[in-house]
């Protein structure tokens, strides 16, 4: 059932993302190991290295609340393909649990994935 709310919330959350460049929106929905769930979209700016993923952003929601322990994340971008996280929300989530579970959702399918499946060689040191 978390696996549901968290998906619908990731799609909730895309309508809010701030794409006026790609007019690519991405929704993403973390859910801490307490059973919260932070939100966080893409915000796009005009100088283009500037913007921030969905990914990232829910991350920075949930550390702003005092939430560190993440257990899943369920990411809605591109619906008719999968839109995985880039490397540096990869790396970015790795941080703070490598094994989390990754939720990408498509109009067809939810394809979920481990983090080390998608990021193996997860900077260190
Ligand atoms: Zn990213």
């Amino acid at each position: 059932m978390t696996d549901e709310i968290l998906i619908k919330k990731a799609l909730w959350v895309r309508d809010r993302a701030y794409v006026p460049y790609s007019n690519y929106p991405v929704g993403a929905a973390l859910l801490t190991e307490s059973g919260h769930i932070f939100c966080g979209c893409n915000v796009e700016n005009v100088s283009y290295g500037l913007t921030i993923c969905a990914e990232r952003s829910a991350v920075v929601q949930a550390i702003a609340a005092g939430q560190k322990e993440f257990s899943a994340i369920a990411v809605a971008g591109d619906l008719q393909k999968p839109s995985f996280p880039c490397g540096a929300c990869l790396q970015v989530l790795a941080e703070f649990n490598k094994t989390m579970t990754i939720y990408i959702v498509t109009d067809k399918k939810i394809i979920e994935k481990n983090l080390v499946e998608l990021l193996p060689h997860i900077f260190s040191f």
